[in-house]
């Protein structure tokens, strides 16, 4: 076992097996597949993030008290943000260097920090390395204090920005942006909240996140449930008290096992009476290799380390001579074959350590992923797969067909009543949906949502044609990363220079051309769907829950390094991008 979990496993294990054996093991996750896709045909329908009326509790802030009474806001600002996440955080601070004085925040936490702010349950961290994921730490001259950095110094981190670039200043918490409206005459934004506010901005930032508004499976009799329950978003640490010695003597079921319940687990199984973990599709757990920051190391960082640090990474691996023939004189087939035999191979090895470390040997293969990894959100984790070895500590695997039924006393399954003091719902946020609360209308009067009906338009995933001076961070048609930071950098980078671009010269708009947005449609169309992968992945908010899409409504696929360039070209060359209007 030892060797097994010195190191993450990652996508390098070798093949080394008969293509009979990966071909068995490709039909099992089909089957898999098959089988959750058959239980729920809805797709995206399956969850609601709409919480009005008995669902209206899942929503409520458990941080931060009651709503601060203050006058409704009517005033003027040159940059506002909605939401006050890092893509705010990170994009206020480049306009700050170049000189922009005017930057509202507005945010429904009562504090900036975003996902941060919002996810606080037992245990939250962060699998991006935290030297890579922590931005700003050359401006804030700050090195983490662990290789992974966990929930609490991530919020402060983001806190610490904040001050440093002066952004509470201006900064209203506990308020939704409701409308966000083009004025032509004006060329300004108008918005309103729902604290009554008449705000003007010459530019709006869609900061709200890319998973920010959370969401619940349409469970049967959800809300007849008489016991506690809340959203692992809105952690009700006033029931379960800080050091979770409230559940001592509760019973407690989490319905979910993605990255937030791999997380959450440990800690509810070590303090819970008896745990009930309900599982539709297990996570693939890795390795967590954490360790302290050596002191003398960061002591030694020079300045702009973290600057160096992230260019390298963005750097395209290059191929050798040899790896460059022997990749052009490999089959398109051949090379996806290659690629699905070491992805199964790295799945088989995160089986045996379920083996080695779950003692049970029903509960081991009920953990057991079967889907190619990645198409789920690997987890790092090194006391989730030993929770399973508590007495106390129940996993109730549903075979992919999750609790569809819910009553007073807790979940019933396949006729049995499992009796509950508290619920946790672990089941995840709405994806990547621009203006979230807010309706966005723009030169023609016409609704963003309205706009994208017929198909996602955008120039980099940022620009919308019709939008003037509206950017979008985190949204569809943009590169994916698996640290986000770094893709929010890069956009945030762009925005500013898009800003102080029209501020130099004098415009008061900036509007990308019908052009401009057609070629980067099209760019995402052709990067996009060059294998079947994600048709053939398991259901879950990666590929849309199965459900189909048009090629142009996702991530931009071609690659960080080349979506990186883009910004780079549009940036240089913005008179061929962009309209612009004086005033
Ligand atoms: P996810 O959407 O990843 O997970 C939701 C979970 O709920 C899934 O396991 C899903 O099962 C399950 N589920 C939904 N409906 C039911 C049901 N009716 N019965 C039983 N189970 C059900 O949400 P998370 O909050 O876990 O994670 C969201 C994202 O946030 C992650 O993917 C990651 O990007 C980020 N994150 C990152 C962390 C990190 O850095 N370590 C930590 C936490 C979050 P199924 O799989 O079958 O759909």
């Amino acid at each position: 076992m030892a060797e097994l979990i010195e190191k993450p496993i990652g996508l390098a294990a070798k093949p080394t097996r008969s293509q009979e054996f990966y071909d068995n093991v490709k039909r099992k996750f089909a089957e898999e597949r098959d089988l959750r896709l058959n239980y729920r045909p809805n797709g995206t329908a399956q969850y609601t993030s709409e919480f009005s009326g008995e669902l209206a509790k899942y929503e409520v802030d458990p941080y931060a008290g009651e709503v601060t009474p203050r006058e409704p806001i009517n005033d003027t600002v040159e940059v506002l943000f909605i939401g006050g996440g890092f893509s705010a955080l990170l994009t206020s601070a480049r306009l700050r260097e170049r000189g922009v004085e005017s930057i509202r925040i507005v945010e429904r936490g009562a504090d900036v920090g975003g996902t941060w702010y919002w996810n606080r349950y037992p245990g939250v961290a962060c699998d991006v390395v935290a030297y890579d994921y922590l931005p700003l730490l050359d401006e804030l001259d700050y090195v983490p204090k662990d290789h992974y950095a966990r929930g609490p110094e991530i919020f402060a981190h983001c806190q610490a920005i904040a001050r440093k670039y002066n952004l509470y200043e201006l900064a209203v918490f506990q308020t939704t942006v409701t409308s966000t409206i083009w004025d032509p005459d004006e060329q300004m934004w108008n918005l309103t909240t729902d604290r009554g506010d008449r705000m003007k901005a010459r530019f709006v930032i869609c900061a709200n996140g890319t998973l920010s508004k959370p969401k619940l499976a349409k469970i049967n009799g959800l809300e007849t449930f008489k016991g506690h329950s809340f959203h692992t978003s809105r952690w009700d640490y006033a029931y379960t008290k800080p050091d979770l010695s409230g559940l001592e003597n509760k019973v407690v079921g989490i319905i979910g096992t993605g990255a937030t319940a791999v997380q959450a687990i440990p800690g509810l199984g070590a303090a819970a009476k008896q745990l009930y973990v309900f599982q539709r599709t297990p996570s693939s757990i890795d390795i967590r290799d954490d360790w302290p920051t050596d002191p003398n190391w960061a002591r030694r960082l020079p300045h702009g380390w973290q600057a160096r640090r992230r260019a390298r990474a963005r750097m395209e691996p290059q191929l050798t001579v040899e790896q460059k023939a022997k990749q052009a004189a490999m089959s398109h087939e051949d090379k996806i074959r290659r690629q699905e035999n070491a992805n199964i191979e790295a799945m088989m090895k995160i089986h045996q350590r379920i083996d080695a470390i779950v003692k049970d040997k029903a509960t081991a293969e009920a953990l057991k992923p079967w889907y190619m990894l990645m198409c789920k959100r690997p987890c790092f984790h090194n006391d989730y797969l030993p929770t399973f070895n508590r007495p106390n500590v129940h996993l109730v695997d549903t075979k992919g067909k999750g609790i569809t039924e819910i009553n007073e006393k807790g979940v019933m399954l396949e006729g049995k009543q499992y009796e509950l003091d508290v619920i946790i719902y672990a089941t995840g946020f709405e994806v990547q949906k621009t203006g979230i609360y807010n309706q966005i209308k723009g030169a023609n009067g016409l609704e963003l949502n309205d706009k994208y009906r017929e198909g996602i338009r955008t120039l980099l995933g940022i620009h919308s044609q019709g939008y003037p001076n509206l950017f979008i961070m985190g949204g569809y048609q943009a590169s994916f990363q698996f640290n986000l930071t770094d893709m929010l950098q890069a956009q945030g980078d762009h925005i500013a220079a898009c800003i102080d671009y029209a501020r130099r010269h004098g415009y008061q708009s900036v509007d990308a051309t019908p052009e401009a947005e057609e070629w980067w449609v099209q760019e995402v169309i052709d990067h996009r769907g060059k294998t079947n992968r994600n048709q053939e992945c398991t259901p879950g908010y990666y590929n849309f829950e199965g459900e189909f899409q048009r090629r142009q409504d996702g991530n931009y696929n071609g690659g960080f390094f080349q979506y990186c360039n883009h910004l780079g070209e549009v940036q240089a060359r913005m008179v061929e991008h962009f309209s612009f209007t004086k005033k």
